[in-house]
């Protein structure tokens, strides 16, 4: 399911392309801010940078007042942990993670960063401190550079090819025709869908922000590009609280706190063994090997 903040990622990113001669994030997501029953409070305080610490203290939320699509969700992240969410389709992991990114407001409950309420700070400060990284990420019809530095507006060239190395893209950018600065065709088109996603990744290196949401791919990729992406992936998350929306077995396998969410609710919370041996929904989606499956898939 493509989540709503990649909707915003990808309009946010679209904004930065009309502010990118000589402006910076700032000036997008204020942009952003018209969303009305999203803005920042009087006062509201400006994060510095954050330690990564995550908590949501019985959150609920709905679309509309009758259906809740959370229901009294509460768990914490500690700081640099990997949290993978699972679940059905519309069970309500994109929504979690857009009441982290303040895409909405809870109805009940509170979601705290380093111990601030998100909606007692800056919604600039806070997306500062989000990274994203989805599986089919927004791109412009501008250079590779322009794109990556959607990251970081004022990154210099040494910290461009760091980035860009650590994402394993260096080898495909230099068969471009010309380099860095060679033209992304509209919506990417010019690009396959694992250099997209390297270079997703590389923005979210210069972004360089402590908190992290992935969206995992489902799209299959040859093995040698998937290695690739993994291992980029790998050098992005160290240290930074990431929470992915998981279809992968290893993902799951190595994270610090897994949750498991079925029709608004946290049915289940822990780490890959003692989710398997409660022989639970988990254990269910394990022998099935998929963790975010269509809704009906599990229905019978
Ligand atoms: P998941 O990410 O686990 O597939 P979602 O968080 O996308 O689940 O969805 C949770 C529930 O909220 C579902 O019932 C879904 O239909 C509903 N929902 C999701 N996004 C919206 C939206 N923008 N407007 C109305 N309902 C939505």
């Amino acid at each position: 399911s493509m989540l709503l903040i990649g909707r915003l990622e990808q309009f946010a990113t679209f904004l930065s392309n009309l502010f990118f001669q000589s402006q910076s994030l700032r000036d997008f997501f204020t942009v952003l801010d018209r969303k009305p029953e999203i803005e920042d409070r009087p006062g509201a305080i400006v994060l510095p940078r954050l330690r990564g610490e995550v908590v949501f203290e019985q959150v609920s939320f709905g679309y509309d007042p009758v259906q809740p699509a959370l229901h009294d969700l509460s768990f914490r992240a500690e700081p640099g942990s990997t949290i993978a969410l699972v679940g059905p389709t519309g069970a309500g992991k994109s929504t979690a993670l857009s009441l982290l990114y303040r895409a909405y407001d809870p109805s009940a409950g509170r979601v705290t960063v380093d111990d601030h309420d998100v909606r007692e700070v800056t919604l600039e400060s806070l997306r500062q401190n989000i990274g994203v990284v989805f599986q089919d990420p927004g791109m412009f019809y501008r250079s590779i550079l322009d794109n990556l530095r959607i990251g970081k507006p004022d990154a210099d060239l040494t910290e461009i090819e760091k980035a860009v190395a650590s994402a394993e893209a260096a080898a495909f950018i230099a068969r471009k025709p010309e380099g860095l600065e060679t033209m992304v065709a509209e919506r990417g088109r010019s690009l396959s869908g694992g250099e997209r996603q390297r270079l997703a990744i590389a923005r979210a290196m210069l972004k360089d922000a402590p908190i992290l949401i992935l969206d995992e791919a489902t799209s299959a990729l040859d093995n040698a590009t998937e290695a690739r992406i993994q291992r980029a992936l790998d050098r992005l998350t160290e240290g930074r609280t990431t929470f992915v929306i998981a279809h992968r077995l290893s993902t799951v396998r190595h994270a610090d706190l897994i949750l498991v969410l079925d029709q608004g609710r946290l049915v289940e919370q822990g780490k890959f063994d003692e989710l398997i041996a409660e022989g639970g929904l988990f254990a269910r989606l394990a022998e099935d090997g998929k963790f975010a499956p269509d809704a009906e898939v599990t229905e019978e």
